[in-house]
């Protein structure tokens, strides 16, 4: 267990109090340190008062010690309710209509325990206990959903809470690039828009009126051009 970091407590608080759509409660020792505000502090107490009992039934029949880092699900008046053991003292509870938001919280703080960071591909920053913006319905989520519990829109790409760069939900680095294909078309559009140029100039010399048309269709296959060439698709870097 040595290689397991417990993560500060104070940090923890700020972390759940910066999801959406969940509730949740921490103690140490089996006291109540922190709880979200639309909890009272007696129905907090209760429930840690029945995390307590659990952890007790799991270490009596499961054979789990003490010193262990997991978090088990239940759930409780039809809510879904994860409970995570950190050690001998800490107990997190975390309480949402939502069964992804809750693995995904205790996901998170277990990766953050096991060392296991999410790190963003551009600044490098642990972004393991760090909150994403719904691109969709913008509610704060935890980094790693690839749909959003709250929405149910999917999420392909986010900003880095760190350095505000586009990263995938796992923190790789998107780059926009030009697809072969857009490259090909932009090439094709503008031979031919450098074709009507060419024939509106001949005409125009030869004190033709069909130069206005040339000239007029030029300039539009000529943004035409412009637009494939600048036209760019996310794509995830692979490490
Ligand atoms: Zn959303
Ligand atoms: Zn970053």
């Amino acid at each position: 267990m040595s290689s397991h970091a417990l993560p500060d407590i104070d940090a923890l608080n700020k972390y759940l109090e910066s999801i959406d759509g969940i509730s949740y409660i921490v103690a140490e020792e089996g006291f109540l340190v922190y709880w979200s505000n639309d909890l009272g502090e007696e129905d907090a107490e209760k429930m840690i008062a029945l995390a307590v009992d659990l952890k007790n039934v799991l270490t009596n029949t499961m054979g789990i010690g003490g010193e262990e880092f997991y978090w088990t699900s239940i759930s409780i008046a039809g809510r879904n309710t994860g409970i995570a053991y950190l050690g001998a003292s800490l107990i997190l509870i975390v309480i949402s209509d939502k069964k992804e938001l809750v693995s995904s919280v205790l996901d998170n703080i277990m990766r953050s325990v096991r060392g296991e960071k999410i790190k963003c591909g551009w600044c490098g920053g642990d972004l393991t206990l760090k909150t994403i913006v719904c691109p969709s319905c913008g509610k704060r989520l935890p980094i790693g959903l690839g749909t959003c519990p709250l929405c149910g829109a999917r999420i392909t790409i986010v900003k880095c809470p760190l350095c505000g760069k586009p990263v995938s939900v796992m923190g790789r680095k998107i780059v926009y690039r030009r697809r072969k294909g857009d490259t090909a078309a932009g090439i094709v559009f503008l031979a031919v828009a450098i074709g009507f140029a060419v024939a509106g100039i001949i005409k125009a010399l030869a004190g033709e009126l069909v130069s206005l048309p040339l000239f007029l269709a030029s300039g539009i296959i000529g943004w035409m051009s412009a637009q494939a060439f600048s036209h760019k698709v996310p794509v995830e870097e692979k490490p």
